[in-house]
């Protein structure tokens, strides 16, 4: 069985696989992870540390030319890309291409790092004293990203961390690691210095190795809640810089003026594009008034349409779930549902396509606070219809849920959306926009549970995250001006 190589120093290391790889739309074990021990991870962060000393060195424009070469090798390696991630997650090939062209915008906004890096210049704030600032990198920057955005997410936190004069360590998915190496390589060919950029599998004892390393300098994260919130505290307890990006539970209230059938396709795209299995898709659907039994018709009916299959054929709208423990995990809210109370309005929990761990789409009438198909995380074609008499008790809804990442609002009323982007706890939100992902000069990241350290990832934020300030006040006294004086500087 082949076992993913680490990519430590530019080149690539074989070492004993210990987890197995599946082909989800097949249930075929296709391959191995290593974990890593203890003295490649030392080995991995001194050679990171050597390579950091001459990066953080690098000139403005020979990053930028870098990641230019970078932005072109992945479009004319997307096909190629996008099969390897159906492969392993299992993704359809055209969702695998939505995501490697998300990450991509990340590449194309740090190759702006001249002007994202500028520093500012205060003349003359005291006599004859001039201040102005730099930003410097931080130094080896650790990235632990999630199964379900195999190449988006490492993307989102390479390109700035490299932009900004890190050296980074991968840690992927245990899950769909391989694309992870040819990202490495790509990046390689670009002409980024060996040692760079690093790929070092594994699972949670390779985390929290890196979490207490001395050699590592930041954390950027994107995973589950109770991982995230595991590697804030470990991290941060290790004097170690942190964002760590948690799960979600994103509400879309449709409000009675709503167009129903704009809100019902909104409402299939969102809940079951990826199978659900994605960090800003739609859980529950927030009908407010009388437009629940409208609605739910619509979106039965266009449930009804969809076919599940294996990502590489092209008939296929999703695909399976990522393993299948997680599949019995997603199915077993389906019975749960029935438990407590929830009308199961389509039940695909029992669909069998080969050994694949696919599940059909699934919708749940009457999901409330205190069910477990309302409360938990299910990242699964689950979606759930929850039904409140006002927009107040929308609202309320939405700000009682600890997750706080995504939402959206359905209405012609400009002014109820308003109201609703300025009332709502949550990091991002579209309005008449189901899945709000910010474009990459922005930042993207929730509130409450979704995400513990003050920094969003991306953009600006990133930028800010991955670099530190410097502040240099300047002055070239002239001989004559020599003096002692053992007051506090002053300004005026
Ligand atoms: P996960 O938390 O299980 O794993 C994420 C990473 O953490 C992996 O690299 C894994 O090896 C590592 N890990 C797992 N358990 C660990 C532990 N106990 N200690 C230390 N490290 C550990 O997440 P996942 O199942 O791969 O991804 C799905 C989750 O990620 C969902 O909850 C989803 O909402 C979330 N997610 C969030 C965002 C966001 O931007 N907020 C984006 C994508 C996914």
């Amino acid at each position: 069985m082949p076992t993913v190589p680490h990519v430590i120093n530019g080149q690539r290391r074989n070492a004993e696989g210990v987890s197995p790889i599946f082909n989800p739309a097949t249930g075929a074990v296709t391959g191995e992870v290593p974990v890593p021990a203890a003295a490649l991870i030392d080995e991995v962060v001194a050679s990171s540390r050597t390579a950091w000393s001459s990066w953080r060195n690098s000139t403005l424009s020979q990053r930028t030319n870098i990641l230019f070469a970078f932005r072109h090798l992945i479009v004319q390696h997307t096909d190629e890309l996008a099969a390897i991630i159906t492969a392993e997650h299992g993704k359809t090939i055209a969702d695998a291409k939505g995501e490697i062209a998300r990450g991509l915008e990340n590449v194309e906004f740090a190759c702006g790092l001249t002007d994202h890096l500028k520093g500012e210049f205060s003349s003359q704030v005291a006599d004859g004293v001039d201040v102005h600032s730099v930003r410097e990198s931080l130094g080896v920057v650790v990235a632990i990203t999630p199964f379900n955005f195999p190449i988006m997410v490492p993307l989102w936190m390479a390109a700035n961390a490299l932009a900004t004069g890190n050296v980074v360590i991968l840690k992927p998915s245990e899950r769909d690691p391989s694309v992870s190496v040819m990202v490495a390589e790509l990046l390689r060919e670009a002409g980024l210095p060996d040692g760079a950029f690093n790929v070092l599998h594994g699972d949670a004892t390779t985390v929290n190795a890196l979490l207490e390393h001395p050699g590592v300098d930041a954390i950027s994260f994107v995973g589950s809640t109770p991982v995230a919130r595991h590697v804030y505290q470990v991290g941060t307890a290790n004097g170690k810089r942190v964002q760590a990006l948690g799960g979600a539970k994103n509400h879309m209230v449709v409000l009675p003026d709503a167009d129903l059938d704009i809100a019902a396709d909104a409402a299939i795209n969102a809940g079951f594009g990826s199978a659900g299995e994605r960090c800003m898709a739609i859980s529950v659907v927030v009908a407010v008034g009388d437009v629940a039994d409208p609605l739910i018709a619509k979106i039965t009916e266009r449930l009804d349409r969809l076919t599940v299959g294996a990502g590489d054929d092209p008939a296929s709208d999703f695909g399976p779930l990522i393993t299948a423990a997680h599949r019995d995990r997603v199915t077993s809210y389906v019975t749960s549902a029935g438990a407590d109370g929830i009308t199961v309005v389509r039940d695909g929990a029992t669909l069998r396509i080969g050994d694949g761990f696919f599940v059909g789409p699934c919708l749940l009438d009457g999901v409330r606070p205190g069910t477990k198909a309302y409360d938990d995380e299910i990242f699964g074609p689950v979606l759930g219809v929850a039904r409140v008499a006002s927009y107040d008790e929308a609202v309320s809804l939405v700000n009682a849920n600890p997750y706080g990442n995504g939402t959206a609002i359905f209405t012609r009323d400009g002014n109820a959306a308003r109201l609703y982007s300025r009332q709502v706890s949550v990091g991002m939100i579209g309005v008449n926009v189901p899945i709000p992902v910010p474009i990459a000069a922005y930042s993207f990241g929730g509130w409450k549970n979704s995400l513990f350290g003050h920094a969003h990832i991306y953009g600006p934020e990133g930028f800010a995250f991955y670099s530190r300030a410097k502040v240099i006040t300047t002055r070239w006294p002239q001989p004559s001006e020599s003096q002692i004086d053992l007051g506090f500087p002053a300004t005026r």
